[in-house]
């Protein structure tokens, strides 16, 4: 029996990753190697809508983009000039295929395709709204409220109507949609999830995709990142934009520097690979200890471990070696098998650790389980003394806007302070990056108290959007409590 790899379940997973293209006779052999290219933002579903002039064609399936969008005979039942795409981890709705994205639907004016990366934090208050003014709803996405406010919308044009709906919404969202005309490509007006454009050369077709590792694998020149707020349309008339909202100062995620985005990707203007290094500078800098050998967790904890033992002058080795092939699907395993846990993903390179004092060096701690379960290797690798070093700050606060985050209880450090959760995961040492060593990471010179830079809720609980569904779900909890005290 296949089911969701349980190696994986402690982990907060992946959002997810969307790619548009107008103007290509392989519109969607592309949208198949940009998602390819995207996969890391999401392993469990992938999908592609194309639009051939006449008809829309679409496929979906649960998986990888490989699995699903392999073949020839596959590609060829999506022909079209114009094409988007999705790779889906489900940070709200289930696991089903219908809520599969693109999602598409038959309106007034034509055939409309969306696909989402992100969250919207009022998705369920207006649903219950619109649900009691009858809409069906065919999913349970987020996504599927911006469909049907489309649908209900009172103003013409599918732009005019994509506006509409957007500014009732509230939440995170870089969206990529398909009608017969054009390729729309929108950000929200924080700008919190990624969204560039780019163009394959010599003036070639138009391309948006949520990373610039998605161009690259195309060949496609980056433009520029689509801007907080904007709407760009791709149409046969090239590129249009417009800035709908009011002007908002920007928030992009600053998680995707410290984990999701690909370390060969460059997110507003900087390099996620060069940000990781420079956050492993700063905490060599912040909290060095004597060691002997700096060792990354694979393959998040690599570049910062770089930076780190540049600065610190201290050899850089690869202490654990990871395994690639265990994916999220695997065959249920055992108890046996259960009981290895994560030695079927990583194991002690031992020459590199036997007697020596170790310096571990990872992305993030959430739940503590795999910190936990890499220290005790190491130690049984015979390491002599263990120091672990994280590339961001305590992650305190769940996040609700497009990053799978277990419940704040479920957080190690909401829990804990930074000595409790040394004793817990059995290191000699723990150290965070500092928050304005995490900014000056990237460019800053440090954390703006007043008008902080990015969104940085997950370590602040500073969050810049409305948690409006949020706050509805206390209000009915502490209703139902007042009830039953009754
Ligand atoms: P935990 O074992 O719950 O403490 O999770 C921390 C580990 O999960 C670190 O090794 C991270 O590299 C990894 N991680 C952090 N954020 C995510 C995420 N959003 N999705 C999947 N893995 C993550």
């Amino acid at each position: 029996m296949f089911t969701t790899n349980p190696f994986d379940d402690d982990h907060l997973h992946e959002e997810c990753g969307v790619f548009g293209i107008y103007g290509h006779a392989g519109a969607a052999s592309h949208t198949a190697l940009g998602l390819h290219a995207l996969q890391h933002r999401g392993q469990e579903a992938a999908g592609i809508v194309t639009f051939d002039g006449e008809h829309f064609h679409s496929h979906r399936g649960l998986g990888h983009v490989a699995d699903n969008f392999g073949t020839e005979a596959v590609i060829r039942q999506l022909p079209g000039h114009m094409a988007v795409g999705h790779v889906r981890y489900s940070t709200t709705g289930d696991t089903m295929l219908r809520n599969v994205q693109p999602l598409f639907a038959d309106f007034e004016f034509g055939g409309l395709a969306i696909g989402h990366n992100g969250n919207l934090t009022n998705a369920l208050t207006i649903r219950k709204q619109l649900v009691r003014r009858g809409c069906l709803f065919q999913s349970t996405t987020d996504t599927e409220v911006i469909v049907h406010l489309i649908a209900i919308s009172l103003y013409s044009t599918v732009e005019e109507r994509m506006i509409d709906a957007l500014r009732q919404v509230e939440g995170a969202y870089s969206l990529v949609a398909l009608t017969h005309n054009a390729v729309i490509g929108v950000r929200d007006p924080l700008g919190i999830r990624p969204l560039v454009l780019g163009r394959l050369p010599n003036e070639g077709a138009w391309i948006i995709a949520s990373e610039t590792c998605a161009l690259d694998i195309v060949g496609a020149d980056f433009v520029r990142d689509v801007e907080p707020g904007e709407l760009v349309i791709l149409d046969e008339s090239g590129l249009r934009s417009i800035k709908p909202f009011a002007k908002q100062a920007r928030r992009f995620c600053i998680f995707e520097y410290i984990y999701f985005a690909r370390p060969d990707s460059v997110m507003e203007g900087t390099s996620v690979y060069e940000v990781r290094k420079q956050i492993g500078r700063e905490l060599a800098r912040e909290s060095g200890v004597e060691a002997d050998v700096i060792i990354p967790v694979p393959d998040s904890g690599v570049p910062a471990a770089l930076g780190y033992a540049a600065q610190a002058g201290i050899p850089f080795e690869l202490g654990i070696i990871r395994n690639h092939y265990v994916g999220r699907t695997f065959i249920e395993p055992t108890d046996t098998i259960r009981h290895l846990g994560v030695k079927l993903k990583h194991n002690a390179n031992r020459a590199h650790i036997n007697g020596k004092r170790v310096v571990l060096v990872d992305d993030s701690i959430v739940r503590g389980t795999t910190s936990t379960k890499i220290v005790e290797m190491v130690r049984q690798a015979g390491a002599t003394e263990v120091h672990m070093r994280i590339s961001s700050p305590p992650t305190t606060h769940s996040c609700f806007y497009g990053i799978d985050t277990p419940e704040r209880e479920k957080l190690l450090a909401y829990r804990h302070d930074v000595a409790a959760m040394a004793k817990l995961i059995g290191v000699d040492s723990l150290a965070f990056i500092s928050l304005d060593g995490l900014y000056r990471a990237v460019g800053e010179t440090g954390r703006n108290a007043k008008q902080p830079q990015f969104c940085d809720a997950c370590f602040t609980g500073d969050y810049p959007i409305l948690l409006t569904d949020q706050e509805a779900g206390k209000l009915t909890d502490m209703l139902s409590l007042m009830t039953e005290g009754h």
